[in-house]
């Protein structure tokens, strides 16, 4: 049985008077039993969000490093999440990757490291457009998925997120059977790959474009078991994401 889970992955937007309305919808509509709900703040804010943010919703670090501490300018470790009472980070996320040039390699060593850890993980994956028209959609996928899964052991710890690139932040949103489909690859590839326990019981979050108009029509699918949302989640909206599927 696979909790919906909703993800808000705020990207690098806020400052404290704005993340203050977001914390009081969250409080007010997003502290629910039926959904599990995390919320991604930019690293600075993550001690600012917990503080304040009912105890029922989660709070993600964006990204983290793959060492414990050191000369790593600019960078954050798991423990510095974990000591600000934090239990989640997204990694290997889509502008990781393309702005930042983060490749597959270093994304399974930070999976592997926040795991080790203590961290619960939120890895990303996405075909591009270009790859999608070429019929290359599943060839990425699963090159992405084993750069993650040869470095997960303990997989009740990470909740995977398939977003597509040509979705983030375009109001293309993939259509239901889109999602469902890869979804549907994804669960077949963990179960040939991985085992049939972890293909039935791993989380599955879509990701792209998600608003409150099209949330209900994608919750209705079997193997979208949540999303994770990057401009939605600082509106009022989101509240009504976390409600797409009761
Ligand atoms: P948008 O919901 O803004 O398309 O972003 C999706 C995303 O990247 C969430 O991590």
């Amino acid at each position: 049985d696979r909790k919906f889970f909703i993800g808000g992955n705020w990207k690098m937007n806020g400052n404290k008077k704005a993340i203050d309305d977001i914390i009081a919808f969250l409080n007010e509509g997003a502290a629910v039993d039926h959904t599990e709900v995390v919320v991604a703040p930019p690293a600075v804010y993550l001690d600012y969000v917990r503080s304040r943010l009912n105890a029922k919703i989660g709070v993600s670090a964006q990204n983290c490093y793959k060492v414990a501490s050191g000369a790593f300018t600019g960078d954050i470790s798991p423990a510095m999440i974990k000591d600000n009472n934090c239990s989640w980070v997204i990694l290997g996320h889509s502008e990781r990757r393309h702005v930042f040039g983060e490749c597959d390699k270093l994304i399974g060593e930070k999976c592997a490291f926040a795991l080790q850890e203590g961290l619960k993980i939120i890895p990303c994956i996405g075909e591009k457009l270009e790859e999608r028209e070429a019929g290359k959609t599943n060839e990425v996928l699963f090159r992405q998925m084993k750069a993650i899964a040869d470095n997960v052991k303990d997989w009740s710890s990470v909740v995977l997120a398939y977003e597509p690139v040509w979705a983030i932040g375009t109001n293309k949103t993939a259509s239901p059977e889109q999602a469902q489909e890869v979804h549907t690859d994804l669960r077949k590839w963990l179960a040939q790959n991985v085992n049939a326990e972890v293909a039935k019981n791993l989380r599955i979050l879509y990701g792209g474009s998600v608003n409150a108009g099209n949330c209900k029509e994608l919750a209705k699918k079997p193997d979208i078991d949540g999303f994770l949302v990057g401009g939605a989640s600082l509106k009022k909206d989101f509240i009504t994401i976390v409600n797409a599927r009761q």
